[in-house]
């Protein structure tokens, strides 16, 4: 079976091809894109701009970093539905524990109340948030995690710049420097 070169995905339908790339659909196409301009990006470019954000102030309350992305995980039930979610962001530590404290604080209130998943998915919801909690990312280092989505944002950010010079300059070489 095919598998998206995006997001790993197998694809039972709906393959979109793109040279030797196949992808699972619109979305992945696009990432896949550029994730490839990513690949050209020389590593000290990805690394400053992965820096930046690590210890930049946080975009959610302005204070200081580092930022990283922390994932909360909530899980509320009502009779036989339970539904479980994880809720990545990018923020700094204090943050990240606000989330945590109000994800553990919603699930312990809301989760139970469904059979039989409630009863099963409600601790395993609050403990990921308790270990998050005492662990979390290494505040030195960025995270996977991080990298990749600022890696992502960068490739973005070139491929816009080239199809904005390629709409103004249809006929210059698209990295000419200036
Ligand atoms: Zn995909
Ligand atoms: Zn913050």
């Amino acid at each position: 079976m095919a598998k998206c070169d995006a997001c790993g995905t197998h694809i039972l339908w709906g393959a979109v091809r793109e040279g030797d790339f196949t992808y699972c659909g619109e979305n992945c196409r696009a990432k896949g894109v550029t994730q490839r301009v990513v690949q050209q990006l020389p590593d000290d470019v990805l690394d400053e701009a992965i820096a930046e954000v690590h210890q930049g102030e946080c975009p959610q309350c302005g204070g200081p970093g580092p930022v990283d992305m922390h994932t909360s995980h909530r899980v509320w039930s009502v009779l036989v539905m339970t539904s479980w979610s994880d809720h990545p962001q990018l923020c700094c530590r204090s943050c990240a524990v606000k989330a945590k404290l109000f994800s553990t604080a919603f699930s312990g209130v809301l989760g139970w109340w469904g059979f039989p998943f409630g009863l099963i998915i409600t601790p395993i919801q609050i403990g990921r948030n308790l270990v998050g909690l005492a662990t979390g990312p290494d505040p030195e280092v960025p995270s996977a995690e991080l990298r990749k989505l600022v890696s992502l944002q960068v490739g973005a950010n070139v491929l816009r710049e080239v199809e904005r010079r390629r709409r103004q300059q249809p006929e210059s070489p698209v990295f000419e420097d200036e």
